[in-house]
């Protein structure tokens, strides 16, 4: 059997102005796709795996149209050459957003199912924070999404997404696939897993999966910071079974509006003034202040000073704030040497219309160099403030983001880091954590966001309406059935 596979996996703020280039992806092809740690489980199946290209960045602003467009012209061309294929299976985010394109994924999935002609099998995995559509339901035959966020079963969803794949080839039966929209979209910092109802709701899905004639339930958050007719939240079925993933589909997007008012946040939350007068009044530490507006791991900047101005104004000490991105308050500092002290701009590097730069006087306490300018980093010491600057959007959610750079989280009184919910190696250590509802492309209050081009009505958004689950199948299917 031969499976070829790739993909392409990012996350987009369409209020980010700062596009993504390909030198911001990491991208595999041909075999460097089978030697990497993310594919290796393929080792573990009973086929040939035909390795195409897939691209991953980190979530930003909007792909650049001619990036998006190299990147997809040279998957279908390895995806051409790579036929004939018995399947096909695509990893994917589900939440890029592409200069002057509508329906980004639906674009890619489309052109590979033009390629592959309608009875090879299509199966993909996605992220739960990926925003889906009817074109991308109908050039597929199987899907599964994470059920966790933070998401800590990448491997075992993708484990899911070609084990159905396998299962079809081997028994010969092209599984029924449909979705459910359900018109509500939060952040992920109010539908984290580890977090109810989201816990319970997720908690559903293995017990439906054991239904006879399903394959696979999955439940879609969506992702809020695409201002798209697509966003929205889903619950998508495959099986064999249509009447009972009909049944299936439409309980769990019922469940999931029922719960929608529901969803906080599992943390306490302010505005950063706010935050930062509690993280200094605290009797326990270190406090772990999310700047949430900000963070890159949700397609934010980083380039935000809003945080080191507050922490200033209000004479924070013995805090660590990792970091703002800023190359050219950087290379002054490189430039400066260590333990030199010099006047510096930071903030509002990238993104320059967006925020407030902030002037500091600072002593350059580390420099970190690098192989690549974009990885260098450098500690500075603002009064009482351990500030980190790095060349290129970055978050700094590790425990060795910190040592690294001689950094110890613990012994701070504050820490401050770009991040919505934190990270699964910070989350422990926070006595207590804070969430800044700060600004910024990535803004966890949804509704202060201008909101041009989603479908109304949209919960939370709207508020006063009613919704009634249905369910629609992929083209695929009504094609591999005979309708
Ligand atoms: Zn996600």
């Amino acid at each position: 059997m031969r499976i070829a596979f790739g993909g392409i996996h990012t996350e987009c703020s369409t209020y980010n102005p700062v596009f993504a280039q390909e030198k911001d992806f990491l991208v595999l092809r041909g075999e460097e796709l089978l030697a990497s740690d993310r594919f290796a489980f393929l080792n573990d199946y009973k086929a040939t795996f035909v390795p195409l290209l897939h691209a991953r960045a980190i979530p930003g602003g909007p792909v650049a149209r001619e990036t998006y467009e190299s990147f997809k012209a040279e998957f279908c061309e390895r995806l051409e050459a790579a036929m004939p294929i018995d399947g096909l299976y695509l990893a994917m985010h589900g939440a890029m957003f592409v200069e002057g394109l509508e329906d980004a994924e639906g674009d890619w999935i489309t052109a590979a199912r033009q390629i592959v002609g309608d009875d090879c099998p299509i199966t993909a995995s996605y992220d739960l924070h990926g925003n889906v559509t009817q074109r991308i339901i109908d050039a597929l035959n199987m899907f599964s999404t994470y059920r966790t966020a933070p998401h800590i079963d990448v491997e075992e969803t993708m484990r899911r997404s070609v084990s159905m794949l396998m299962k079809s080839l081997e028994e010969g039966v092209t599984p029924i696939l449909l979705w459910a929209p359900i018109p509500v979209v939060l952040p992920g910092e109010r539908t984290s897993t580890e977090d109810q109802p989201a816990k319970n709701l997720y908690a559903r899905l293995p017990f439906s999966d054991a239904i006879k004639g399903i394959w696979d339930s999955s439940l879609m958050v969506g992702y809020v910071w695409a201002d798209e007719p697509r966003t929205t939240a889903a619950a998508i079925f495959t099986g064999t079974d249509k009447d009972v993933l009909e049944q299936e589909a439409k309980k769990l997007a019922q469940a999931y509006w029922d719960a929608r008012e529901d969803f906080i946040f599992g943390c306490e939350t302010g505005s950063l003034k706010e935050c930062v007068a509690q993280a200094i009044a605290s009797e326990t530490a270190p406090v772990i202040l999310a700047d949430s507006g900000d963070n890159p791991t949700g397609g934010g900047v980083g380039d935000r000073a809003d945080a080191l101005a507050e922490l200033i104004a209000q004479n924070a000490q013995n805090v660590i704030l990792a970091g703002i991105t800023d190359a050219p308050a950087l290379e002054k500092c490189f430039a400066a040497g260590e333990g030199a002290s010099l006047d510096l701009t930071v903030g509002a590097s990238l993104d320059t219309k967006g925020s407030k730069p902030v002037e500091i006087t600072a002593v350059v306490k580390l420099l970190k160099d690098a192989d690549k300018p974009a990885d260098r980093q450098a500690v500075i010491q603002v009064d009482g403030i351990q500030l980190v600057l790095c060349a290129k959007r970055r978050p700094y959610h590790n425990i060795a983001d910190f040592t690294l750079l001689g950094l110890d989280p613990k012994q701070a009184q504050i820490v401050v880091v770009k991040s919505g919910y934190l990270s699964p190696e910070l989350a422990p250590i926070a006595n207590p954590n804070l969430m800044a509802l700060s600004n910024g492309v990535v803004d966890q209050f949804v509704e202060r966001l201008p909101r041009l081009r989603k479908l109304k009505p949209t919960y939370p958004f709207d508020t006063k309406f009613s919704f009634e689950p249905q369910t629609f199948i992929s083209a695929s299917s009504l094609r591999s059935i005979g309708q």
